[in-house]
């Protein structure tokens, strides 16, 4: 038997996580590398989470490169002779080009370059684990997966930007992301209620980042994210669509370059911003101050108005399925959800949405409910022995 590594690398860390295969992946280690550029640290857990080691890193030169060898070095006496037959990497965007999983050449490699201005702050650290394996492992299989490759199902007028046309030709229009976690929910959906999963489907994945995604028959129709993965709900510490005339204004009126721009709309906005206390829903829902409960009722009222839009591209609504950190753990949310979504005619089973069972609609509910907690790695692990297979 052999390994799969699954590989997640943002600006500041790498997360991974090691799949025995046999018949189907199976979770073995965990495991995060961060504090990259800073005071790099590791630390690596067995499948039930428990802490196998822990380990303050070398901040000298600690770069993505050395990151990937550390992990490497880190994993390798607890394969117990599994060793690892393929990598797979969550990659933020494909681009217009991937629409699927694809095994990486040093050629194709490049060509994701090709996307780091549609992504810059997640592409360049993407690559930059994936150049780091392909130099120290040539003959190891590395596949890519796409946060973006799910939406491309979208029908042309979802991804249209009304701008003049020839930057659509620059590759400037709508994409969305969460991919890899909606790939993932639509397929359980399919397992559990495959007559449900072929109607019309809003997934809300609802996490530090937070976005919905309008799936008729399994496949993305319309997503409420964009050219970027700033669009749309409110988010942690992102605002979601805004008017852009107020980003000119904030040029105009305060002086605002690109950056400090970016840094508004991505760090210091949504539930933060509006909270003036935290990013976090535990620590927004336990707190007493009413500027906490004005950031969560901003964000209910954005998933609502969304869910609504969503369901007009959809025709109609037959089932809402909440997956990610909030979306799987607070109950209060799905509630206010619910309620709001009552004129569509879903019901809520109070007591099963309480306990978070998989099903949480009341039984003559006219909207199916769900909650379905995602699971990135294993979707990435599952696409990569698919690939394999296929070789
Ligand atoms: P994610 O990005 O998917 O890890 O989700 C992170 C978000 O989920 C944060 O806002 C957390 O506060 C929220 N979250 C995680 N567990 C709970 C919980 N038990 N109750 C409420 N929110 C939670």
């Amino acid at each position: 038997m052999s390994s799969i590594a699954v590989v997640n690398a943002g600006s500041s860390s790498i997360k991974f996580a090691i799949y025995g295969v046999a018949d189907a992946p199976t979770l073995r280690l965990k495991g995060l590398i961060e504090g990259i550029g800073a005071t790099p640290r590791a630390r690596l857990s067995d499948a039930g989470g428990g802490v196998l080691l822990k380990e303050d890193l070398p901040p000298q030169g600690f770069d993505h490169a050395a990151a990937t060898q550390t992990m490497m070095r880190l994993v390798a006496p607890w394969l117990d002779g599994h060793d690892i037959s393929a990598v797979g990497h969550r990659v933020v965007h494909g681009g217009g080009e991937f629409a699927a999983p694809v095994v990486l050449t040093p050629e194709s490699a490049e060509r994701l370059a090709a996307f780091i201005p549609l992504a810059p702050l997640h592409q360049p650290h993407n690559l930059a684990v994936i150049r780091a394996m392909l130099a120290a492992h040539p003959d190891l299989p590395q596949v890519a997966c796409f946060d973006t490759a799910f939406h491309q199902t979208q029908p042309p007028l979802a991804q249209a930007f009304a701008l003049p046309r020839k930057y659509a030709a620059d590759g400037i229009r709508r994409y969305g992301f969460h991919g890899i976690s909606y790939e993932y929910v639509t397929g359980r959906l399919k397992a559990l209620a495959p007559e449900i999963a072929s109607g019309r489907v809003v997934v809300a994945h609802l996490g530090n980042g937070a976005s919905l995604c309008a799936v008729m028959d399994g496949r993305s129709v319309a997503t409420t994210m964009g050219f970027t993965a700033a669009d749309g709900l409110m988010m942690g510490t992102r605002c979601g669509a805004i008017d852009p005339g107020v980003l000119v204004h904030m040029i105009d009126q305060y002086g605002m370059g690109a950056r400090e721009l970016e840094d508004l709309i991505y760090r210091q906005s949504g539930l933060l911003g509006v909270s003036g206390l935290s990013s976090d829903m535990r620590t927004l829902r336990a707190a007493d101050d009413p500027a906490a409960k004005e950031a969560i009722a901003l964000f209910v009222y954005r998933i609502l108005r969304e869910i609504g839009s969503l369901a007009a591209a959809l025709g109609g609504l037959d089932a809402l399925v909440f997956t990610a950190g909030i979306g799987e753990n607070d109950a209060k949310t799905r509630a206010e959800v619910a309620a709001g979504c009552a004129w569509l005619g879903l019901e809520l089973d109070e007591p099963a949405n309480l306990r978070g069972d998989l099903t949480i609609s009341a039984p003559d509910s006219r909207i199916a409910v769900f909650v379905i907690p995602t699971n990135e790695e294993l979707e990435i692990a599952r696409s990569v022995m698919r690939l394999m297979s296929d070789r």
